[in-house]
């Protein structure tokens, strides 16, 4: 089964990636996270540091597919959850899309892009051209972090139109939104009364999550020591045991932008 997790800039997009890819290794899955953003972070909970990227090693060896093995780009994190990171195009030039397109690319070619039971793409901000949705040709399922708020909300509405969009040729669907940082969900609840999708899980502001950052571990690792944060790994294993259900999903309906503004704002 493959993921793509979507989302405004800074949303906690990675942060969620990392621990659901954690809770599905807990649960028997052989997972592989791909982080396609050229700010490559998104395994840095789960390998402690930051890897090098697919476009650094290609690069490094002259693009000579051949001349690439496993261990140049797979990297063990924890809970047996493998990792890569695809790195982004020059900045100002080249194609985000043409990066995603190598990486699955190299893994074909290294056999390990069947291997795993999982693979979840953890993929940057918003929707702004086609490159962006790439993993999206690639994906069973798209999840999208939002938290309660206008941008982040207007952010998962054009993402919902992509999916809309390629799910014309592509067997996608929408998994459903996952609201993090937010302890109210008002704004979430109005938006889905008009673009109608379930709503796996609605994740507060927890100081824990945000330390899990710089301390470079995901919440089970931390829970290891202080068992007090299981109660966080249990979000993170609840949409684990949704997405594993595998859900019908939706292929979501259109609201227009300025549907929306009206919709989410006060005038
Ligand atoms: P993105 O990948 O969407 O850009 P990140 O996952 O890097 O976002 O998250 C941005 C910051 O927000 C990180 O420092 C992370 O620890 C923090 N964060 C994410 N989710 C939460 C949460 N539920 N509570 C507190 N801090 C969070
Ligand atoms: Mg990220």
């Amino acid at each position: 089964m493959k993921l793509a997790v979507y989302g405004k800039g800074g949303i906690g997009k990675s942060t969620t990636s990392c621990n659901i890819s954690v809770a599905l290794a807990r649960r028997g899955k052989k997972v592989l996270q791909i982080g396609c953003d050229p700010k490559h972070d998104s395994t840095f909970t789960l390998t402690g540091f930051l890897i090098p990227t697919i476009i650094d090693t290609l690069q490094e060896k002259d693009y000579h597919y051949e001349d690439v093995w496993p261990e140049d780009v797979i990297y063990k994190g924890y809970g047996g959850v493998d990792c890569v990171e695809a790195g982004g195009p020059p900045a100002g030039a080249g194609c985000g899309g043409y990066v995603v397109g190598e990486t699955v690319k190299l893994l074909k070619e290294l056999n390990a892009f069947d291997e795993y039971d999982i693979i979840l793409f953890d993929v940057l901000g918003d929707v702004v051209c086609g490159g962006f949705a790439a993993p999206l040709n690639y994906a069973d399922y798209c999840l999208i972090v939002t938290d309660n708020g206008f941008d982040a909300l207007f952010a998962a509405n054009r993402i919902a139109a992509s999916v809309r969009e390629k799910a014309r040729t592509h067997p996608l669907r929408l998994a459903g939104l996952i609201g993090n940082r937010t302890s109210k969900r008002d704004l979430i609840d109005k938006y889905i009364d008009t673009v109608p999708m379930p709503v796996l899980e609605v994740l507060p502001l927890i100081e824990d999550i945000r330390v899990s950052r710089v301390k470079g571990k995901t919440l089970f690792e931390m829970a290891e020591t202080e068992p007090a944060l299981n109660y966080v790994c249990d979000y993170y294993l609840n949409i684990a045991d949704q997405i594993l259900a595998k859900p019908e999903g939706v292929v979501p309906n259109d609201s227009p932008d300025r549907e929306l503004f009206s919709l989410l704002s006060d005038f």
